[in-house]
């Protein structure tokens, strides 16, 4: 690596969500990126299987996004959308609507799913106490679940070690079970048959604290972060009925699962599922600059107005709410998403790319392949206690094996998770597959 790039120092900059003295050690650097690879420092091509981070559906560099951005820092650079405006925010956001499942026609801008979840979360409070339900305060979200790291997120969240740090959350917080059965429902194609009576939790939440103190239930369609969890056949719809009977808001996450991943634009449209408030982010801009939105059914949205105790209807908002450089970015990835079809691509290739994750079925430590669109998790068998290699995760070692390889997965457990960018090449999944196959022989 040239010294440049290994720097005066790695110390000062404290890495999110990774080993920091572990990645100082011996760092990964990238460099570049274009199409489907990154570029690492020492000239390697890495086949990106994880669309950056869940981001860049339409993979990297795309040159309409590039010249979209340029040209929108030349001409404006920002303005506040505080008591101000600029056409592309109106723009974007009439763009975003019009792909929003039926309804859904109202859209707040935020700068990542973090402040996506919490937005949503605040929304649902405020619309609740709009209408004159001031008591329905709870937020219920589920086990395994990932909708950020703002207090809000991690509350409704179920991943422990995103929670246990931070103090005593926020109160009123419930959760539903999660839906992963190993047991019953390893190795699925899809849908698992198994779970859908899972979301008749809801049922024994309202009996403990009645419906009249329930705001929203919020889930991930798909969850991702907790390792690629398709939903047991029905149980979408099944949660939908239960929170309509006892009037309580719905939230689709769709981070990850929005722009093409489950093989239409939104899982709510692969699951015939309409939430009441739907979050996103990352390929929103196609990653290209950070940005997240909401997007409100109308009429939640009309309440808030018509109820107003002033005239500012909802005390929130970034400062970088609509930033033009993302809107820029954002109405260029849209264009390219609609252009090359990439989300009927997505929908194309996932019985393709299904057979070729399914067939690690077989490899050493798999104890699980489950896949949806283009997204899956191949589970391994946890190594046991008192391991002598020193890394208690199979996990980081094939990803250390898979980046030396020039492949790019994402194994922060024992949980391969998959997202190949849309645009990805039949080619480039047996080369994912087949980098995976090899690691794991070589993984104790
Ligand atoms: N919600 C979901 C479902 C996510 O998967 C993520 C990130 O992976 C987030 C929220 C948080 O997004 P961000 O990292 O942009 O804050």
């Amino acid at each position: 690596m040239s010294d440049d790039l290994r720097a005066n120092s790695l110390d000062s900059y404290w890495m999110p969500f990774t080993p920091n003295r572990e990645f100082k050690a011996d760092p990964r650097m990238i460099v570049g990126a274009k199409g489907m690879h990154y570029i690492a420092a020492d000239g390697h091509k890495v086949v990106d299987g994880t669309s950056g981070l869940w981001c860049v559906n339409a993979g990297h560099g795309r040159a309409e996004i590039v010249s979209a951005i340029q040209k929108q820092a030349a001409e404006l650079d920002f303005v506040s959308n505080f008591n101000m405006g600029h056409p592309l925010a109106f723009k974007f956001a009439d763009r975003v609507a019009g792909m929003m499942p039926k309804g859904l026609n109202r859209i707040f801008f935020t700068n990542s799913g973090s402040e996506s979840a919490d937005t949503a979360l605040k929304i649902a409070l405020a619309y609740q106490r709009a209408r004159g339900k001031a008591a329905k305060t709870r937020l219920i979200g589920r086990e395994r679940g990932y909708h950020g790291v703002g207090f809000g997120g991690i509350s409704v969240g179920g991943m422990v070690k995103n929670r246990m740090y931070f103090g005593s959350l926020l109160t009123g917080v419930d959760h539903l079970p999660h839906t992963h059965d190993l047991a019953k429902n390893a190795f699925t194609r899809g849908e698992p048959e198994h779970g859908a009576d899972l979301a008749d939790a809801l049922e024994r939440i309202v009996a403990l604290h009645d419906a009249s103190t329930i705001a929203a239930v919020i889930v991930e369609p798909v969850p991702g972060s907790t390792g690629v969890l398709p939903p047991p056949k029905g149980y979408l719809k099944r949660l939908r009925a239960l929170c309509d009977k006892h009037d309580i808001l719905l939230i689709f996450d769709e981070v990850i699962t929005g722009f093409g991943r489950t093989g239409a634009a939104f899982a709510a449209d692969t699951f015939d599922v309409t939430p009441d408030i739907l979050t996103m982010a990352k390929a929103l801009t196609n990653a290209a600059v950070p940005m997240g939105a909401v997007a409100v059914r109308q009429d939640i949205h009309d309440a808030l107005l018509e109820h107003a105790d002033g005239p500012t209807e909802l005390y929130h908002g970034y400062t970088y709410s609509g930033h033009p450089l993302a809107c820029a970015a954002g109405l260029a990835a849209l264009d390219i998403y609609e252009n090359e079809g990439l989300f009927e691509r997505a929908g194309e290739l996932s019985q393709y790319f299904e057979d070729a994750v399914h067939s690690l079925r077989d490899a050493p430590h798999v104890i699980d392949v489950r896949n949806l669109g283009l997204m899956a998790g191949i589970e391994l068998q946890p190594r046991p206690a008192g391991h002598g290699s020193g890394q208690p995760y199979r996990g980081a070692e094939l990803f250390r094996y898979c980046f030396d390889d020039g492949v790019l997965i994402r194994a922060p457990g024992d949980i391969i998770a998959l997202s190949p960018p849309l645009i990805v090449e039949k080619s480039q999944i047996d080369q994912i597959v087949a980098s995976i196959r090899k690691g794991l022989s070589k993984v104790a």
